[in-house]
């Protein structure tokens, strides 16, 4: 299996009256593990929908490789798509549910059941290929579901929140597995997702969407540590999203400093006046709520060291500062 390229080129969806998805354009590197990250309602499924071919485009063009497939049918693409909803067959074995497409396609039963064998024991799941879905875990039902996807030899797997059904511990346990099954397999891999954490620990390419446009896309680091748009700061959170003479910026909370201000010391540079109005001990660090004006309720992550140095109380009086490179300046518009 080999990862193509994908390209979306002024991909367009309109509903009636709503336009879901807006003329965005959009490049994955072949091989490369693509997030489509945004809150509900941002357009990420109907992208998804409209690369796998579940969705006509109303505008615009999908390329994948060489191929311009945005008229052919979802099986012509070499697109396969993981749902949300496992939604095994809850009458076949799990051997059944990954040969599935193959029965379909009429390959003969020997060399679909070699070939399924074959994918449930990339998914380490070998010792259950007889058994029906009901007699697994959520997290089992989701590998079988994997390796049903992947049976085709899709240049591209494309995943609508696939980890959103399980409980915190295996998302995690999950999210390692997939990240891990790319990078070996080398196809390109398109997954939808709310979760911002989920986005950066799996993606080399974080698009972030709303309102059916692309904000910002990037590698995990560039959309975090700078951020375009205040909506993308906000999003990705651990952000003060500040009001400054010349606009709107972005700074860390872990890259704000807080200096105590006793009676009238003048301030420096451009340290702005604040008042602690919470302080919270998370472990590792100490979060500090502060306002500062009416525009301006901050949030500061001090080390256990430097808290413990300079300790603060609700009601104390600082001076909020950082240094210039930390500073993003934010656009309003993508
Ligand atoms: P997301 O996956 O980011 O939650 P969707 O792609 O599902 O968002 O939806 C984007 C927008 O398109 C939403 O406003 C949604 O209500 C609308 N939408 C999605 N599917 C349909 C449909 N079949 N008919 C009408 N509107 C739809």
């Amino acid at each position: 299996m080999k990862g193509s390229t994908l390209e979306l080129v002024k991909v367009t969806k309109r509903y009636g009256q709503t336009t879901a998805v807006d003329a965005i354009d959009l490049k994955v590197e072949g091989g490369a593990y693509c997030c489509l990250l945004g809150p509900s309602g941002c357009g990420k499924s109907t992208t998804l929908r409209m690369i796998a071919g579940h969705e006509a485009v109303t505008d615009g063009d999908v390329l994948l490789g060489p191929h311009n497939v945005t008229d052919l049918p979802p099986a012509q693409r070499g697109t396969a798509m993981m749902f949300q909803s496992y939604a095994l067959f809850p009458h076949l074995t799990c051997v059944d549910n990954v040969a599935f497409s193959l029965k379909m396609r009429g390959i003969d039963k020997e060399t679909r059941r070699a070939k399924a064998m074959e994918l449930l024991d990339l998914v380490a799941m070998t010792p259950y290929a007889e058994r029906l879905p009901a007699q697994l875990s959520g997290g089992q039902q989701q590998r079988v579901a994997l390796a049903r996807a992947l049976i085709t030899e899709p240049q591209i797997l494309l995943l609508d929140e696939p980890l959103s059904a399980l409980d915190p511990f295996l998302r995690i346990k999950m999210r390692a597995e997939l990240k891990r099954l790319q990078k070996e397999l080398g196809i390109t891999f398109v997954h939808v997702t709310h979760g911002q954490d989920e986005a950066m620990a799996l993606a080399d390419l974080v698009v972030v969407m709303n309102q059916g446009i692309i904000e910002q896309a990037g590698t995990p680091r560039e959309v975090f540590n700078a951020p375009r748009t205040a909506f993308v700061a906000r999003f990705m959170g651990g952000h003060n999203v500040i009001d400054v003479p010349q606009g709107q910026i972005a700074v860390r909370a872990d890259r704000l400093s807080l200096t105590p201000l006793e009676g009238a010391t003048a301030l420096v540079g451009s340290a702005m006046p604040a008042v602690v109005r919470d302080v919270e001990y998370q472990g590792s660090f100490v979060q500090v709520g502060l306002e500062a004006g009416q525009a301006n309720e901050l949030a500061a992550q001090i080390s256990e060291a430097a808290f413990d140095a300079m300790p603060l109380q609700p009601g104390d009086r600082v001076a909020v500062s950082w240094v210039e490179a930390d500073a993003h300046r934010l656009s309003t518009v993508a």
